[in-house]
């Protein structure tokens, strides 16, 4: 939870320069086929107050964003990983979601994700496994639409956090069966600086042994999936217990990325534009909005919020990158720019679909600055 001491004016909010942080080269991809497909899946939209999602607390109006899964499908080896399950129905939530949360956030609801793969003819036991961002119930979706023995991946930390579910735990946002029914494993702390083949590397991923943690980019701590570089599953806490990222290889020769960077920001604006030397930074503080209708109390979405100002920092810095794309679960710019399922993310430089999807928040800053409005007026 949101630690209540942080002060919303805590000068470690203020977005963080991308030079800050050090860079570690990305290894090259070794062969042609050391990529995986991406494709993006929408599920159903979240109605939410705006002032949750940008930066801007008197404004009371409501904003729709999508919430996007990703398939990710690895050729090569003929396997597949599910990225995020999206939203559910409601009546699958726990009370304290249904009696909570959904008096602040409506679920708007669209075809769920897997119905939306098996409709396209895609064979869902391919699926390895779901990897959860985080533990959300805007990215969990419904176990029950899964495979029995589609195994659940999630970050370090999450399943002691949700442990042991509701009824046990009446607060609870999962069930506790969940935890009886469905092999649940999670990524081991970034404490273990070893290989985690003793511990529960071959339960994660019986092709891939040798996997560990090592710096990446700007990360401290990203696991190489498949031990060809074409995944790297990127540990991003600070919005909640173990969420986590990942860069996925979508071309080889030159090599291009997408960057899943599930709830780090629930608006570009807190990352776009890239500032550029002598020009005043645009980009938007993480929001903070008060915890009850009329009250002075300020929260936020982060658990902590400070940690993941420096996530957000990260998502400019990659995305001073030429080939790096970085996409947020509920990023409603890039809807009618990038494809959806059964289309894919591969081709987003040739196309210039990133330049495109920032293209909208580079024309509403500019609208805000001729005006003379709040930038967060216009985003
Ligand atoms: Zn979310």
């Amino acid at each position: 939870m949101l630690d209540p001491a942080v002060d919303p004016n805590d000068p470690r909010l203020r977005p963080v320069p991308p030079r800050e942080f050090s860079w570690n080269a990305i290894p090259a991809s070794k062969a042609e086929d050391d990529i995986v497909k991406v494709s993006m899946i929408p599920s159903s939209d979240l109605d939410s107050p705006r002032n949750i999602l940008i930066n801007d607390p008197a404004n009371t109006s409501r904003i729709s964003i999508p919430s996007f899964s990703f398939l990710i499908q690895h050729e090569k080896n003929g396997t597949a990983l599910l990225w995020d399950l999206g939203m559910t129905k409601n009546e699958k939530l726990t009370p304290v979601l249904r009696d909570g949360i959904l008096k602040t956030f409506r679920v708007v609801p669209g075809q769920d994700v897997i119905s939306r793969l098996t409709e396209k003819g895609f064979n869902v036991t391919e699926i390895e496994a779901l990897v959860l961002s985080h533990s959300h119930f805007d990215h969990i979706g419904d176990f029950d639409t899964l495979p029995s023995e589609t195994r659940v991946i999630c970050g370090p930390g999450t399943l002691e956090a949700m442990r042991p579910g509701y009824p046990e735990d009446e607060q609870s946002e999962w069930w506790s069966k969940w935890f009886e029914e469905r092999e649940l494993v999670q990524l081991p702390s970034t404490d273990v600086t070893d290989s985690w083949t003793a511990s529960i590397g071959s339960k994660l991923n019986p092709r891939n042994t040798g996997m560990r943690w090592q710096k990446l980019a700007c990360y401290e701590h990203a696991v190489d999936w498949f031990g060809d570089g074409s995944f790297w599953i990127v540990n991003t806490p600070g919005h909640r217990v173990g969420h986590i990222s990942a860069l996925a290889r979508v071309t080889s020769n030159p090599d291009t990325y997408v960057f899943l960077a599930g709830d780090t920001s629930h608006h570009q604006s807190l990352y776009l534009p890239v500032p550029t030397e002598g020009q005043p930074d645009t980009r938007t503080k993480v929001p903070f909005y008060p915890k009850s209708e009329g009250s002075k109390e300020m929260t936020s979405l982060d658990d902590d919020p400070i940690v993941n100002t420096q996530n957000i920092g990260r998502l400019t810095r990659l995305s001073a990158e030429d080939n790096i794309m970085v996409l947020l679960a509920h990023e409603g710019e890039v809807e009618g720019i990038l494809p959806v399922w059964p289309e894919d993310l591969s081709r987003w430089k040739t196309r210039g679909w990133k330049e495109e999807k920032e293209e909208e928040l580079k024309g509403n800053i500019a609208r805000a600055k001729a005006t003379g409005a709040r930038i967060a007026d216009e985003v």
